[in-house]
């Protein structure tokens, strides 16, 4: 169905400093209320092929400007972002479905953090320099921007998770051509609209809009991108990996994840427990970092369960643009449909749902009817090789289930294909550094959630990703490093 009372948004490419538009396109919907309001270019290898001939074409002078040349534009544009930031959060809550405070608070604000932590870092960076005198000779490295990336990113985090990496690849002196997801287009157009008056040169930034396996293959596929940074699920990467191998190309996967919380039974619960309700239903529960597996400890176990369902049925559920609501809408249909479908295999698998689908009644306002909603869920008694204790669910579910020992809730956090991030809660210091050091998970929180600074390495391990992205690492990952030696 299509939203009368409004006329659709119509995206275009932006490539060399231009929006253009496309042949074709594709009907992006409103999460909230199942309406089309949105059409997104349906690109394909013409628009990449002539993306990446403007980003090449900008590189030469892109690469040779001076970092602080490039951290002034980069500061410029995060600050034009900022003054817009109120439009921006609006835009991603109807696009995405997230609430508007998520918006405002979450993603716009880290968006424009993006860019300023990448124009100040990449003034700190020294490369290194070895003496050996013994052979009267002097070994440094330099660093050199790589060429044109090629940028993918998924729908949970749109505007976020493309400036994660838009940043650090311009900050380093590449150029770019991303593709944002299809679902999620309209906040990377709107950015696109501030690129010349922040002085970001023609064809540095291009945006090619459209589906993975027509404009992101193409983007993968081309010979004249050396390099991917990708955030999405584990099963495109693989894909992507694939089609990159002719071409040997520097991948940096960001992935999904199965991510523990451990709580051992001297957490403090006061925090614990508001914590965890936010690690597991956050954004819909459609963050990587988002918990789904909460191991408890058995003599805490019943006391936490009681606490954490009843503060769960307090998420209020509803129009994402209300300020009071704590639960947008997912994605799509389509997701919504599989994400019930795993309440659907715990219960036929004899686990307990305790809240949310299935259980509990979903009041909607009359103009979300038709949204993809869906209640906080909390499901006990679940088995550790059930498939949602195995699979990335991604969205507002979470499983409890108790354990008794440090040794065995170790094994089963780490029984998973996945290593991204885990939560541990306990008052016990040595425990703490304990357990964080023996979990196979690339980031580990303990005694909270989320808390990020950005110099520091991100990335999963296991099916979770390889490689790591930051200050350092971002920098390392968008620079090609030689040795020089020098004798005298
Ligand atoms: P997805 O893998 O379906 O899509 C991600 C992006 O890849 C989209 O832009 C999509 O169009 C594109 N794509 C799809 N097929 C492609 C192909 N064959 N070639 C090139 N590009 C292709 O993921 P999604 O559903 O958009 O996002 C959710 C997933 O992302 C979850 O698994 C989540 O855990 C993961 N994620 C990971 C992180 C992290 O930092 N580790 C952050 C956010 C989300």
């Amino acid at each position: 169905t299509m939203a009368h009372s409004e006329a659709l948004l119509v995206l275009e490419n932006f490539i060399a400093g231009k929006f253009v538009p496309c042949s074709s396109y594709i009907d992006s919907y409103n999460p909230s209320t199942g309406d089309v309001y949105c059409r997104v270019p349906d690109s394909g290898k013409e628009e990449v092929e002539a993306a990446v001939k403007a980003a090449k074409a900008a590189f030469p002078i892109w690469s040779s400007k001076s970092p602080l040349e490039r951290s002034q534009i980069l500061n410029k544009l995060a600050d034009l972002i900022e003054h817009d930031l109120e439009a921006f959060a609006q835009a991603e809550s109807k696009d995405q479905g997230k609430t508007i405070t998520f918006a405002r608070t979450v993603d716009i604000p880290r968006a424009v953090y993006n860019f300023r932590f990448f124009a100040s870092s990449i003034l700190h960076h020294t490369t290194e320099c070895s003496e050996m005198a013994s052979v009267g000779c002097v070994h440094y490295t330099s660093r050199a921007p790589v060429g044109v990336a090629g940028l993918i990113s998924p729908w949970n985090l749109p505007l976020y998770l493309l400036t994660w990496k838009i940043a650090p690849a311009i900050a380093c002196g590449n150029t770019v051509v991303a593709k944002p997801s299809e679902m999620t287009s309209v906040t990377a157009w709107m950015m696109c609209k501030l690129l010349e008056k922040a002085g970001v040169p023609h064809g540095v930034v291009n945006v090619v809009f459209g589906t993975g396996a027509k404009a992101g293959e193409a983007l993968v596929c081309h010979p004249d991108v050396p390099l991917i940074s990708f955030t999405g699920s584990t099963l495109t990467a693989q894909r992507i990996t694939e089609k990159s191998a002719p071409h040997c190309k520097r991948l940096s996967l960001e992935l999904g994840g199965k991510n523990p919380a451990i709580v051992f039974d001297d957490a403090d619960l006061s925090q614990c427990i508001p914590t965890t309700l936010r690690s597991s239903f956050a954004n819909q529960g459609e963050i990587c970092l988002c918990t789904s597996r909460i191991f408890v400890q058995r003599g805490i176990y019943s006391e936490f369960l009681k606490r954490f369902v009843a503060e769960a049925k307090k998420w209020k559920v509803g129009n994402p643009s209300d300020p009071t609501v704590d639960v947008g809408a997912l994605i799509s249909k389509e997701h919504l449909e599989k994400v019930r479908s795993y309440v659907k295999k715990a219960q036929a698998e004899g686990a307990r749902v305790l809240c949310g689908e299935g259980v509990d009644s979903l009041a909607l306002p009359t103009g979300n009817q038709k949204g993809y909603f869906m209640l906080p869920t909390v499901i006990a008694e679940v088995k550790d090789e059930s498939c949602c204790m195995q699979e990335e669910i991604f969205g507002p579910v979470t499983c409890v289930v108790a354990f008794d020992t440090e040794d065995e809730v170790i094994g089963r956090a780490n029984g998973v294909k996945y290593g991204l991030a885990a939560t541990v809660w306990s008052s016990n210091v040595g425990r703490v550094h304990r357990v964080a050091r023996r979990l196979q998970s690339g980031l580990v929180w303990t005694n909270c959630w989320l808390i990020r600074d950005l110099n520091l390495p991100f990335g999963g391990m296991k099916a979770s990703g390889i490689g790591r992205e930051g200050a350092k690492d971002s920098y390392e990952f968008f620079t090609e490093v030689k040795t020089i030696t020098i004798k005298h």
